[in-house]
């Protein structure tokens, strides 16, 4: 093989990868988007009351004088209230 047949052959062969890759790398900032509404979910919070470790999707969310708190159950989210001085 020629070297020019190698290198139109090394070009069509990066060529083909940009166009498999290109589409991927351009997208970080929606991929980004997607995590905090998808993926964030599965961050583990802590419950403020019993200390155990919840997931965000699952956990019971109280907002609290601009905070936002996760409970792993209504009776902690409502400990927790009744132990701030109730809601806001
Ligand atoms: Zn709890």
């Amino acid at each position: 093989m020629s070297p020019v047949r190698l290198f139109i052959l090394a070009v069509l062969f990066y060529i083909a990868w940009r166009l498999f890759n290109g589409p991927r790398n351009k997208k970080p900032k929606s991929r980004h988007d997607q995590s905090k509404s998808s993926e964030v979910k599965d961050i583990l919070m802590e419950d403020p009351v019993c200390h155990t470790l919840v997931p965000k999707g699952q956990a019971i969310r109280l907002r609290h004088k601009g905070k936002t708190y996760y409970f792993c159950s209504e009776k902690c989210c409502d400990t927790f209230t009744r132990e701030s001085g109730g809601q806001e």
